[in-house]
């Protein structure tokens, strides 16, 4: 009777344990599969397959507000973010060239053509990406841009670049300011991904401000995607991104569809973007962060 009662304790101990196991399993895998992403092919105008991807529904780079609702305009206060490094920060850019030429090269690691203008640096048109020369994984990055106070182009055309987490998830830098595009391509979004909760772009030639607080995917050994990217990002001081699990790449895959997740180290070069607009970036330092366990 008393082996019985132990024998039957320890089951219970292991339906239990087996219990939160599949709770934990369900739980992961709960979050593997959302947002709901579909794909379809569609012709284009010239007759050639064209990729469309849609997530919960909605299309990538979807124009129709309808659809795709704008993000309601916040006019910011009068913050630039957590503007003063930290004790523990690694300052990427304080104006110097200096700093620039420390921390920073073109993406084949070459000096890079962008120049420092007024203590900031500026995209040069065709210069390409520019990239730090240290790997980061999850990162607190604060970054201050400004679009070019000389309004030119329209759409994605205009004061565009882009603040790169491990060289390939794009934060948006454009000048969203009283210039309509797709929701998940303006200012703050996670390009293709996610679009800002608001607007809370300043004026061109006005600086700005992002804080982002990102946490890197997880890949297994055999290069399997575990855990997903997070990202909180503040625009100006305002939340726009709230603990956003990014659901795939934001690379560039035409016009309606973006990249999937594919393996890669666990640190690697935080990137500016050279859209062809001259963006102005200054006053950028990062806290590397440790990742939970899994
Ligand atoms: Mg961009």
């Amino acid at each position: 009777m008393k082996t019985h009662t132990a024998r039957s304790r320890f089951s219970a101990i292991l339906s239990l344990a087996a219990l939160a196991l599949c709770t934990t399993h369900a739980k992961a895998a709960e979050d593997m599969s959302k947002p709901v992403i579909t794909t379809e092919i569609r012709k284009g105008e010239d007759g050639k397959d064209v990729l469309y991807m849609f997530i919960d529904g909605v299309k990538v780079h979807e124009t129709d507000v309808t659809k795709q609702p704008l993000p309601p305009v916040v006019t910011p206060g009068d913050s630039l973010g957590f503007t003063t490094p930290p004790s523990d920060a690694i300052v990427l850019f304080d104006g110097s060239e200096e700093s620039f030429k420390a921390n920073w090269t073109d993406s084949q690691g070459n000096p890079s053509q962008w120049k420092i203008v007024d203590g900031a640096l500026e995209s040069v048109k065709k210069a390409g990406y520019i990239q730090t020369r240290r790997n980061f994984g999850s990162v607190q990055l604060h970054v201050e841009w400004a679009a070019p106070a000389k309004v030119s182009g329209d759409g994605q055309g205009r004061g565009n670049s882009g603040v790169f987490l491990m060289n390939q998830y794009e934060v948006q830098v454009l000048d969203s300011y009283e210039n309509q595009t797709y929701a998940d391509g303006q200012a703050g979004a996670l390009y293709g991904r996610s679009k800002p909760l608001v607007n809370a772009c300043r004026k061109p030639g006005e600086w700005q401000s992002y804080d982002i607080i990102f946490h890197r995917p997880v890949f297994d050994e055999k290069g399997k995607l575990i855990r997903r990217a997070t990202f909180t990002v503040f625009h100006n001081g305002v939340l726009i991104q709230d603990h956003v699990v990014l659901s795939g790449g934001t690379g560039w895959m035409g016009p309606h569809a973006a990249s999937e997740y594919k393996a890669h180290p666990d640190k690697l070069p935080i990137a500016l973007q050279d859209h062809g607009n001259p963006v102005r970036f200054r006053n950028i330092w990062v806290r590397e962060l440790k990742d939970k366990p899994l």
